[in-house]
């Protein structure tokens, strides 16, 4: 097998932690690169683990995303009925398997196994109550609103061929750019348009999702060949009962969110020695971010030095 080259590439979740934190993002895209080897240096192995650290919070809006892509694709196989019950039992499963893999730290030796942050961070084996007692209600709360939702009644009205092949990363090229991006659900409706649909399980953040839809309506019109004035782009609130709203593409946007990704990606290879290689300045040439509120819930605040001195809790023996 040809090994993995870490060739540059940009996503808008990569551009989000550029912008928080430069240390982080050195840690996430290039001290740990490698680390899933076993014959990695220890603490590249470490960075690893830690780039795997999922929140609570991530973790459910990663659950309720697999299960939403899940039963659409039983929908559209043998028309499975789609229901807040079944929805909800299959979340359940996955909340056991994961929490199961979490405590017994089978991510010590699969470090893509779920390894939960505030478990990692506490005390490894328990959680107080009310917060996986919150985290199972957010993810049941925004599967009854999607089974009940008036848009899934929409996605099955429209045939199955109407449905574009979705939820898997994929990329384009902006200029010379790779740009990654997966997107959630994109259907024809019954007027032609292609509407492209990204399930939010936290709040509404207006300017990143404007940047993102865009970034999904450069690919549609990279990949499917969508014609950028048939194109309908919505974030769908399912915390907030599923509420949809549509974003607007106008060509002004586009203009600006083309220049936004590009200055981006620019920025970032600043902080490359070698473009060509994707080879990143020494570490310490990535500056540490002075917010403490980002370093308390930053994945990394074990090893680097620029977390507070006194952490919360002792990390997880691993
Ligand atoms: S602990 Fe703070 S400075 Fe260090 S990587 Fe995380 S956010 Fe950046």
């Amino acid at each position: 097998m040809k090994p993995l080259v870490n060739e540059f590439t940009w996503s808008v979740s990569r551009n989000g932690l550029f912008q928080e934190c430069r240390r982080a993002y050195y840690y996430q895209y290039y001290g740990s690169w490698n680390g899933w080897d076993a014959g990695a240096p220890e603490r590249t192995r470490r960075i690893y683990l830690l780039k795997n650290l999922k929140t609570l919070d991530m973790w459910g809006g990663t659950i309720v995303h697999d299960t939403i892509a899940e039963a659409l694709r039983r929908y559209a196989i043998k028309a499975a009925p789609i229901t807040a019950g079944e929805l909800q039992a299959t979340a359940r499963q996955k909340l056991r398997a994961g929490w199961l893999e979490a405590v017994n730290g089978e991510w010590r030796t699969s470090p893509k196994k779920t390894n939960l942050a505030e478990l990692y961070y506490g005390n490894g084996a328990t959680l107080p109550p009310e917060q996986t007692e919150r985290i199972k209600a957010k993810i049941y709360d925004c599967l009854r609103a999607f089974a009940e939702s008036a848009l899934l009644k929409q996605i099955q009205a429209a045939t199955y061929l109407a449905w574009q092949p979705v939820d898997k990363l994929d990329s384009f090229l902006l200029d010379e750019t790779k740009v990654w991006c997966a997107v959630d659900f994109a259907y024809t409706d019954p007027a032609g348009a292609l509407r492209i649909i990204d399930w939010k399980t936290g709040g509404e953040n207006e300017d990143a999702l404007q940047l993102q839809l865009a970034c999904y309506a450069f690919f549609a019109a990279d990949k499917w060949r969508a014609k950028l004035e048939n194109l309908r782009v919505y974030g769908v609130f399912l915390r907030d009962n599923a509420r949809e709203k549509e974003y607007p593409l106008t060509p002004e946007i586009l203009i600006e969110a083309r220049e936004r990704m590009l200055q981006s990606a620019a920025g970032m290879r600043g902080f490359l020695r070698s473009p060509l290689a994707n080879e990143p300045l020494p570490e310490e040439e990535f500056p540490l971010c002075t917010r403490e509120r980002t370093c308390a819930r930053c994945n990394f605040r074990e090893l680097c030095p620029g977390a507070p001195k006194a952490p919360a809790a002792a990390p997880a023996q691993v």
